[in-house]
């Protein structure tokens, strides 16, 4: 038999968010050091894994759709594994193969690393292994998608329990690596080639081990590794330091963006949510990170027709946009999500007809703001990450900037892994044009381009509670950033 005969090949598909993607290139990590070869056929894999995502009803049923469709390939009696890894392994567990009874195995989130050990004892019945407290934080080594970016996952799990949320249900509490590790895979990840690191968690700002916080783990991988650019999503306003927002301003290797979820406008919504800050608090971070760093770009998230929002606490979200003026917003109306403190405690009294005309008007502001916002990019000469092919036109490169958007210029793919300087000559709401820069003017615009990415996508969402937040409950950093005792 041919070595290439004896290979066992494995297929991931992959749902839902960053760490969901950061959690795939480990697996297959872990797979590879277990003699498995990565194929993009799922014709040809005899291991076919789905990450999921369970933060949207739709990503499930989209999952699930996916799942139903594997079952072609099991119908000539192929030897074939079908196993379902992630948030929504977690949640559903064996409810998943009672639905779709081909899968053979279900792995929640903290033993999705156990898979090759699992796999090399498992018959032919299949298992459902949900358990927490397995999960290995030692380092496997990621197959990263691109050799010149990186995430780096530093804490797992989430010990906030927002109301509308299922992650704290499905992934556990926080558990965080040790900076020694991460310090070390950072350097290893920056000989191997990696320009920019994202460094991730749910509530990726309320990292700690021992003395080093957040602000302190970015300082040891800037001083201590050749890593050029650092981003990190998605902090919590709650636990967004003085010290971070200095960092953002005197550490050259941070980039100048920050996504901050503000949810809501409205306190009292807020409150429901579980959200441990008032707007006038979410309002003064944004304001002392523009004035520590006055080009910083500014993204958030916010849900609309949570449970007993009125038109006055809609309004109070609008106004929040209208004064914060976001770079981009990922918007979404509520809806229930089963095993969410909301869906247990708070009836879902806004109609879906209302809640899609309220997010309608949110997106429509929200499009206007980020066309404005990126007006103010024009003639800007941006050190832009060029990270592959626009998917329209692979005469056109795309890159990102320091900011985090998008940029289309024409240019040769051996500029791919590279930063440049991209002189912006166009925007619209979602993406910036322009030409590499030769540092002399006669720089050659391009034209008009369809957005490439649409950043005001509407998601959904669960319910919610009746949650209070007391004035004991704002964060000591809040108070801090707002000069507060
Ligand atoms: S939305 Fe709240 S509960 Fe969910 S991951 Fe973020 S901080 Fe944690």
């Amino acid at each position: 038999m041919s070595a290439e005969l004896k290979k066992k090949y494995y297929h991931i598909i992959t749902y839902g968010c960053q760490m969901n993607v950061a959690d795939s290139q480990t697996l297959a990590g872990c797979l590879e050091d277990s003699g498995f070869t990565a194929t993009e056929e799922e014709e040809q894999a005899e291991l076919i894994i789905v990450n999921t995502c369970s933060v949207r009803e739709k990503a499930e049923e989209r999952a699930f759709g996916r799942l139903g469709d594997l079952r072609r390939l099991k119908k000539d009696g192929r030897k074939l594994n079908i196993v379902v890894v992630g948030c929504m392994a977690q949640r559903l567990g064996a409810r998943i193969i009672e639905r779709i009874p081909h899968v053979d195995l279900v792995l929640g989130t903290d033993r999705m690393f156990d898979l090759p050990e699992i796999l090399a004892h498992k018959d032919t019945v299949p298992e459902v292994h949900t358990a927490f407290g397995h999960e290995n934080l030692d380092d496997a080594p990621a197959i990263r998608d691109t050799p010149f970016s990186a995430y780096l996952t530093i804490t797992r799990g989430c010990n906030n329990y927002c109301t509308f949320c299922i992650v704290p249900f499905v992934r556990g509490r926080e558990k965080y690596h040790p900076t020694e590790h991460l310090v070390r895979q950072a350097s290893e990840l920056a000989a191997d080639g990696v320009i920019e690191l994202t460094l991730l968690g749910q509530n990726v700002n309320s990292y700690r081990d021992g003395e080093v916080d957040f602000p302190g783990l970015i300082k040891r991988i800037a001083d201590e590794t050749d890593i050029q650019r650092i981003r990190y999503t998605s902090p919590h306003p709650k636990d967004l330091s003085i010290r971070l927002i200095e960092l953002h301003a005197n550490e050259p290797k941070v980039m100048p963006h920050v996504h901050l979820p503000i949810q809501s406008g409205s306190d009292r919504i807020l409150q429901k949510m579980a959200r441990p800050y008032l707007y006038r608090h979410y309002r003064n971070i944004v304001k002392k990170l523009r004035e520590a760093t006055p080009h910083i770009a500014i993204s958030t998230d916010a849900i609309v027709g949570f449970p007993t929002e009125t038109e006055a606490d809609f309004q109070m979200t609008l106004d929040a946009f209208e004064e914060s003026q976001f770079d981009s917003a990922f918007m979404f109306h509520y809806s229930e999500r089963e095993g969410t403190r909301a869906h247990k405690e708070i009836k879902d009294d806004i109609p879906r007809e209302l809640k899609i005309e309220r997010l309608e008007r949110l997106i429509a502001m929200q499009k206007k703001i980020s066309y404005n916002k990126n007006q103010f990019e024009l003639g800007k000469i941006q050190d832009t990450l060029v990270d592959g092919f626009s998917r329209r036109d692979r005469s056109v490169l795309k890159g990102k900037t320091p900011g985090g958007k998008t940029a289309l210029f024409a240019g040769d793919e051996s500029l791919i892994g590279k930063v440049i300087q991209v002189k912006i000559s166009q925007a619209d709401s979602w993406t910036l044009h322009g030409s590499v820069y030769n540092g002399r003017d006669g720089y050659r615009p391009l034209g008009f381009f369809q957005p490439e990415v649409g950043s005001t996508s509407v998601k959904v969402d669960s319910k919610v509670p009746s949650s209070r937040v007391s004035s004991n409950a704002i964060s000591s950093s809040i108070r801090e950033a707002l000069g507060e005792q």
